[in-house]
């Protein structure tokens, strides 16, 4: 599987790239210094951080990437990967991020469609939870934790049939709404192996031309996506901070109304929106900072 490329639909000037060239260097200087001295070990962050100069950088890239499209060389790459092996290392990654103005992705499994977990158009940091892969059972209590590094390899399920128990638990239950009344979670998905941008466009076009085909068959207004088949053609935020309005067009699809309790949450636990990416829920105080409330 992860020999192929996927597509998933519901899928100069020279002197001033020197000097932003140098800029992102002293960035990430910055950034590894800042790690050093504010880890409570030293020794042992610098064993879980790995840079392109390291040899093991490439591997540990590669080692999640799921989706080929985004293995190429014009594909941009992190600054610094860091693979924590306990928790304590997170808050120092996600503090010195934020002082030296690092995007964070957020890296398990490496699943995702449109390789948000992976890929960013700024210069940043991957937090790989790759070490994090334990699981523990509780038969007293019939739960499971399953750290986020886990994975399983799973058949794949084109055509997912609801009902049943689905149909019993409501929507506002957890953010994933599309439970009761619906009959089919379909995926739209294209596997190939060519290499080249004119063969990934020709099966990107074939799989969009076979998801607007599907309109009239499947649920409107809006026409329902899920989270998982992650897929940036439903809607992505604008670059730097989002409105409101403009994330509602992707986040009602995904979460229906439960999109603004997310909204709300949000709004608490990060209102300045450090964590974001393409299709992360924005929080209300930025949009009405910039409407001027
Ligand atoms: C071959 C294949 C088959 C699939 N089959 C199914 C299927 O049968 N059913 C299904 O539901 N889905 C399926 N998916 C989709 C998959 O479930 C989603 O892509 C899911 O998000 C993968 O999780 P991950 O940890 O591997 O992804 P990642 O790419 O590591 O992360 C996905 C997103 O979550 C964020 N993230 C990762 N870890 C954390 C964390 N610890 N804390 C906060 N944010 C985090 C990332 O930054 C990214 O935005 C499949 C995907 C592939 C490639």
């Amino acid at each position: 599987m992860k020999t192929r490329s996927i597509s998933g639909l519901s899928f100069v000037f020279v002197l001033l790239f020197s000097s932003s060239w140098a800029a992102s260097a002293q960035n990430h200087e910055d950034f590894l210094q800042c790690l050093s001295l504010h880890s409570q070990n030293s020794t042992s962050i610098s064993q879980v951080i790995y840079t392109p100069n390291n040899s093991s950088y490439l591997p540990i890239l590669q080692f999640s990437i799921q989706n080929l499209r985004f293995m190429s060389s014009d594909t941009p790459k992190p600054t610094v990967i860091v693979t924590p092996l306990h928790e304590s290392q997170i808050p120092t990654v996600i503090k010195c991020s934020r002082t030296h103005g690092m995007q964070i992705r957020v890296r398990s499994g490496g699943h995702d469609y449109e390789g948000l977990s992976y890929v960013s158009e700024l210069p940043f940091v991957i937090l790989d939870m790759i070490n994090f892969k334990s699981i523990t059972v509780d038969t007293e209590t019939s739960t499971a934790w399953v750290q986020s590094g886990s994975t399983v390899e799973a058949a794949e399920m084109i055509l997912s049939p609801y009902g049943g128990k689905m149909d019993e638990i409501s929507e506002y239950a957890i953010p994933f709404p599309h439970r009761a009344g619906n009959l089919y979670k379909i995926q739209h998905l294209v596997y190939w192996e060519e290499e080249g941008e004119m063969a990934a466009e020709r099966h990107i076009s074939w799989i969009r031309r076979l998801y607007s085909y599907m309109a009239p068959y499947v649920s409107k207004f809006p026409r329902a996506a899920y989270i998982n088949y992650r897929d940036f053609d439903v809607g992505v935020n604008k670059q730097g901070n989002t409105s409101h309005a403009q994330a509602s067009i992707w986040g009602t699809k995904y979460f229906k109304n439960n999109f603004n309790r997310l909204v709300k949450v949000k709004t608490m636990v990060d209102p300045g929106n450090f964590f974001r990416n393409e299709q992360s829920i924005p929080p209300i105080s930025l949009w009405r900072k910039k409407k001027g409330d």
